[in-house]
């Protein structure tokens, strides 16, 4: 690895273990609304027969929790736990019908270790800079670190990791992408319309799919904004878009696709080019770069969203006769 590791977690508890995360230095990639460190999950009473385990630190960036009315991690967990309850559905649902099973990891939740409770735990001080290298930039960007701010932590997985699908409909034409495109048709037929669960990363072991920190577009009928699940739900156009370009599967057999009858002729215009304002690729698409791309306001796309839901739900878009 190379780097330092002078950063850490507060204590979290696993298992009845009490354990914290030391994580670099320098960030090696960073999102919307978080960076990524390498580190390590150690036990605070660390004895010599217990190894450290591999795993991926996320720093919530505070200048965008500012920005929401609540913790941002919040949403991600949201996301990723309604992704984990769909991975069980699925599991049960294609049971002896010669599919992969999926998981989906959610990650712990913990905060930066303040400078003097750090000091009493592993005895060196806490850097005062986020460090890390922009891509297509040699200089390290220097951002205060938080204390107290919060980070996900995530186990390494072993095995090769792969983007398999993005949030904007972007498929790996170099992997099976089989069983992971038909796990997001059949989130929004579990949820009977709600959500669309999309961005499937992790590792495949030859029997079962694990996905870490996937997205959620939010479809729900009472209109929650399509930000609920963070900064990668686009809402309506993000699920409206999957099913534009997607090519249903043998699993697919019997899942429920949204019915487009029912949505107003005068509101197509803007929702085609809202969908048109999402680019299918590899990297992560987010809410905001939707307003940029489209053109439309913010609260245009809002009321847009909501009424298109409800549309979508009056139209029978959760009848089972609707099926693919
Ligand atoms: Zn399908």
């Amino acid at each position: 690895m190379g780097n330092s590791q002078s950063h850490s977690s507060e204590p979290f508890t696993e298992n009845g273990v009490e354990k914290y995360a030391k994580f670099d230095d320098d960030w090696f990639a960073e999102g919307a609304s978080r960076y990524a460190y390498r580190g390590k999950i150690n036990s605070v009473s660390m004895g010599w027969f217990k190894r450290s385990e591999r795993c991926v630190v996320k720093l919530y960036k505070e200048k965008y929790s500012a920005r929401l009315k609540e913790d941002a991690w919040k949403a991600d967990n949201r996301a990723s736990l309604k992704a984990q309850e769909t991975s069980v559905a699925f599991n049960v649902h294609y049971s002896g019908k010669s599919s992969a099973r999926v998981e989906v990891l959610t990650p712990t939740i913990s905060q930066v270790k303040t400078f003097a409770a750090h000091k009493q735990l592993v005895g060196d001080p806490v850097p005062k800079t986020i460090r890390g290298t922009h891509i297509g930039r040699t200089a390290k960007a220097d951002v205060m670190v938080p204390e107290g701010a919060s980070v996900a932590i995530e186990r390494l997985l072993p095995g090769r990791y792969v983007h398999f699908l993005s949030n904007s409909s972007y498929v790996n034409p170099d992997v099976d992408t089989l069983v992971p495109e038909a796990f997001s048709h059949f989130t929004y037929h579990e949820s009977e319309g709600e959500i669309l669960v999309m961005d499937l990363q992790g590792v495949y072991n030859g029997k079962s799919y694990v996905f870490t920190d996937p997205s959620v577009h939010s479809m729900e009928k009472h209109g929650k904004k399509f930000g609920y699940y963070g900064p990668a739900d686009l809402g309506v156009y993000g699920v409206m878009k999957f099913f534009l370009d997607h090519k249903c599967n043998r699993l697919c057999k019997g899942l429920l696709t949204p019915d487009t009858s029912g949505i107003p002729i005068e509101m197509r215009g803007d929702l085609i080019q809202a969908i048109k304002a999402i680019e299918a690729r590899s990297s992560t698409t987010y809410t905001y770069e939707l307003v940029v791309n489209s053109g439309l306001a913010a609260e245009k796309l809002q009321n847009l969203h909501t009424e298109i839901a409800q549309a979508l739900t009056k139209s029978g878009s959760t009848i089972p006769e609707t099926v693919c």
